[in-house]
């Protein structure tokens, strides 16, 4: 279809899997590592380029990705995908760069209620602790983005000060860290919020590339999106079936989920280099090995192309 006038969106962007780390961190239930590699392969092959493969946490702390080093030695094999892990301190970082991992993701919370709750550490204590492990990446040439959890909103405090934000990141460039995800981990962020917040974050800090980490727990993760695109960002994190949550937020939903993004994409002509259809595939056999979704709309209603027959009674009698 072709308007007169026309919204100014990016002709691609790309979508990074979380699945693997943010999605599967909130099962109960036990994933088996068979189960979980297997995953991660299908959905290599949908054209995702980028996966957030797991988390290098304390196995006490989140049994379900004790398994982290099998799952990266088992996918690493896969080409024409990157893979990054969480770590949250030191000895991840050592785990994790043992196991072949060539890129991290730091983590900390906005406010000091969620990093309390998340790492038992302020923001300010949890941003100092990155020094070590930025040291050990460093000296094993391994990539390092980092990430700022309940960016636009807390579910403890409310509001997060822009100066807040300011601040972290300032920190995290003195670091030498140029790409940060920004996560909406509760869903509370709102579209005019999203546009005018990333807006001015992109002007105090034109060398960062954000991402954008959206939680659909209101069901506002796609307006959000958009309304990230009309302030030039490019890169989104999403969850094959919407799986995910927050362990340390209460009623918190997982991210929006990837089928519904890329068809969202899709429908308004921006490139993922992600096959829809097979991405659709890959959600309903997640959906089978996890046994539920996340909340997924495409997995209920198919995507928009797929028509349905008339029903006989809208046939003109006689
Ligand atoms: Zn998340």
């Amino acid at each position: 279809m072709r308007f007169l006038t026309d919204l100014k969106l990016p002709s691609k962007v790309i979508v990074c899997e979380v699945a693997p780390r943010d999605g599967f961190q909130a099962e109960k239930q036990w994933i088996p590592t068979e189960h979980k590699v297997a995953i991660i392969k299908k959905l290599a092959a949908t054209g995702i380029q980028i996966i957030e493969i797991t988390s290098f946490v304390h196995p006490k702390a989140i049994p379900q990705l004790k398994d982290a080093e099998e799952v990266v030695r088992q996918s690493l094999e896969l080409t024409g995908v990157k893979f990054r892990a969480l770590v949250p301190n030191v000895r991840g970082a050592q785990r994790a760069i043992d196991a072949g991992i060539k890129k991290i993701k730091l983590m900390l919370s906005a406010s000091d209620s969620h990093s309390l709750s998340n790492a038992n550490c302020l923001t300010r204590e949890a941003m100092d602790g990155f020094a070590p492990i930025i040291d050990l990446a460093e000296k094993h040439s391994v990539e390092i983005s980092g990430s700022i959890s309940v960016a636009f909103g807390c579910p403890f405090e409310g509001e997060i000060p822009i100066d807040r934000l300011n601040s972290i990141i300032k920190r995290y460039i003195q670091y030498g860290i140029k790409e940060i995800s920004l996560a909406d981990s509760t869903g509370m962020a709102n579209p005019r919020q999203v546009y005018n917040t990333v807006g001015e974050l992109r002007n105090n800090f034109p060398d960062v590339i954000f991402t954008m980490h959206l939680h659909n727990t209101r069901g506002m993760a796609i307006a959000n999106a958009f309304a990230a695109m009309q302030q030039s960002i490019i890169q989104f994190d999403s969850s094959i079936t919407g799986l995910g949550g927050c362990p340390y937020a209460p009623g918190a939903t997982g991210n929006v989920a990837t089928e519904d993004l890329v068809h969202a994409f899709s429908e308004m002509g921006i490139e993922t280099g992600i096959n829809l259809e097979t991405l659709i595939n890959v959600a309903k056999e997640v959906k089978q090995i996890i046994g539920h979704d996340g909340g997924s709309f495409i997995l209920k209603a198919g995507p928009r192309s797929q028509l349905h027959v008339a029903p006989k009674s809208q046939q003109k009698l006689g």
